[in-house]
């Protein structure tokens, strides 16, 4: 009787190899293929790059909490706060991000930062081509993730003078 549950199991498992060798061959054309993403496919849930984001005026939604940084497992943000000023304003609230690093050779992409944002500040976005040679290139600066500005930019005299007064473009 044992060998014959032996041959069964044997049969069920091939037939599973048989069945997937006459399925079309899906396979991802990598950095090669077309669009934005050159032809990698992920799913809309997937976990990238964190974004930074802006509200529909333009400033930053962060407003150095800390929560995010606490929340977090690996010990993988650094943030420095500062006040807003009437001159400088560059969140909604009292105190922005002066700093916002994440530090991505510690990061595990849990989504426990983005959880605990009170403001829906921090994100996951899509960004996947992290790899590098060199470890300490993969400490995202405040600058490489926050979300791109606004088309009216150019029509808040106040988000301007911020942007312009930025010494690391945005990517
Ligand atoms: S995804 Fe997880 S590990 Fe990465 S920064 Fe957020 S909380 Fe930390
Ligand atoms: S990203 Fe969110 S949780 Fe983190 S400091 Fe900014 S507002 Fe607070």
């Amino acid at each position: 009787m044992g060998i014959v549950r032996n041959i069964a199991a044997i049969a069920k498992g091939m037939s599973v190899t048989f069945r997937e060798m006459f399925n079309p061959t899906i396979v991802e054309n990598y950095p090669d293929g077309p669009g934005p993403t050159r032809g990698a496919m992920f799913q809309e849930r997937f976990r990238g790059m964190h974004v930074l984001q802006r509200d529909e005026s333009g400033l930053e939604k962060c407003v150095a909490c800390f929560l995010c940084a606490a929340a977090c497992p690996s010990n993988c943000i650094y943030i420095e706060a500062a006040e807003n000023t009437a001159e400088k304003r560059v969140s909604g609230a009292e105190r922005y991000a002066k700093v916002y690093n994440i530090d991505y050779n510690r990061c595990i992409f849990c989504g426990y930062c983005v959880e605990a944002c009170p403001t829906d500040a921090i994100t996951h976005g899509h960004g996947f081509e992290l790899a590098t040679y060199n470890a300490s290139s993969l400490i995202y600066r405040k600058e490489q993730l926050l979300a791109g500005t606004p088309a009216h930019e150019g029509a808040n005299a106040i988000f301007s003078q911020y942007e312009n007064a930025r010494l690391v473009p945005n990517k």
